[in-house]
């Protein structure tokens, strides 16, 4: 994918069942789901307005009925059938799109409602990735699953336990999503000891927002000292190879360092951000001066069937920051040195570099 001037040919923080791809399905996944018993919500004679009505259904996601916003998504994703077709999908439609890796988060506890197992969801995602990369084979798609952070440690660590024992050429690793404000990253040190004991790769969605949305807005001076607490207890105690928002980096000296000693990635989202009003300029990030440090940086969507998508995003960052071609560069070049899979040759004018 070209985009002011990037080569931009990997994402690593994208959502499965938050991701542009789905658009064109959707309407298909609610009828294998719903058959004509519910109607889906959207006039279908105006595909042309489809994505705005999406969008409008979503948006700030972190406001208002979580549930009923996802049942559009997740809620159609509870049997093998429609997560076969989601992964199918998004693998074939990332890979005409130019990219050639690219790791889905998706947390699988959210689709046994219908009955299947964390072990059969999964099952069924590998099997569309497998099927689409038989098509196209020049890229790599791979699982990054997540466990939804209201779950009890222990639960965390049952499905950590489940994870570790699917097809490991897929699952790259494990990661923590949802409300971070009620659920900080010490409640799951247990589970990170699990992930690490099985040789998975551990991510983190930490520093993303730590205030209530519903009765306060983001406000970096009252919560800066708890976005960094966060941070420090996912990087030392969890023991993370990733962290995934950690959008005040460039507010703390300190987590600087010990970010670069300890050598994690950081994959930020700032068109998220812009959508759930945690920030109002995404030059508040300090990307640009993160990069010149040689901090492992780089940026995604995060959810872009409702938030900006990889070109777009980029494209309003390149504005705020007119980006050298060398951070440019630096932007691609961190994702691929920080990617968990590695099933595929890389692209060539960067493998010499990723040694
Ligand atoms: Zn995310």
């Amino acid at each position: 994918m070209n985009t002011a001037g990037f080569s931009m040919d990997i994402e690593t923080h994208i959502h499965l069942d938050g991701s542009r791809e789905l658009l064109t399905i959707l309407p298909n996944l609610h009828r294998i789901t719903h058959g004509t018993a519910r109607e889906y919500p959207f006039n279908q004679y105006k595909w042309s307005e489809h994505l705005d009505q999406v969008r409008r259904w979503f948006g700030n996601p972190l406001k208002g009925d979580i549930v009923k916003k996802f049942s559009l998504t997740t809620g159609v994703l509870q049997n093998s059938d429609t997560l076969y077709l989601a992964a199918y999908n998004f693998t074939t439609m990332r890979a005409r799109k130019g990219f050639r890796y690219c790791e889905a988060i998706m947390a699988p506890q959210y689709s046994t409602f219908g009955g299947l197992t964390e072990k059969q969801v999964v099952e069924a995602l590998i099997m569309g990735i497998k099927d689409a990369e038989k098509s196209y084979p020049e890229i790599e798609v791979n699982l990054l699953l997540a466990v939804g952070r209201e779950v009890s440690p222990e639960e965390a660590v049952r499905l950590v336990g489940i994870y570790s024992e699917c097809d490991r050429d897929y699952v790259v690793g494990v990661t923590l999503v949802c409300d971070e404000a009620k659920h900080p990253p010490e409640k799951h040190l247990i589970m990170y000891q699990t992930a690490k004991e099985r040789g998975l790769n551990k991510a983190c969605h930490v520093s993303e927002w730590v205030h209530d949305p519903e009765a306060q807005e983001a406000d970096l001076k009252r919560d800066l000292p708890q976005l960094m607490k966060n941070a420090r207890t996912a990087l030392i105690d969890l023991g993370i190879e990733r962290a995934e928002h950690f959008r005040i980096l460039g507010y703390s000296a300190e987590l600087m360092e010990l970010t670069a000693d300890l050598n994690v990635g950081v994959t930020m989202c700032p068109g998220s951000y812009l959508s759930t009003e945690l920030i109002r300029d995404v030059k508040f990030l300090r990307i640009d001066s993160l990069l010149d440090r040689n901090l492992p940086v780089s940026l995604h969507s995060d959810d872009d069937l409702f938030m900006p998508n990889m070109s777009e995003m980029l494209d309003h960052c390149d504005r705020a920051y007119k980006f050298t071609d060398e951070q440019k560069f630096k932007l691609r070049l961190n994702a691929w040195k920080t990617r968990f899979g590695k099933r595929k040759p890389v692209p060539q004018d960067i493998a010499h570099l990723l040694q």
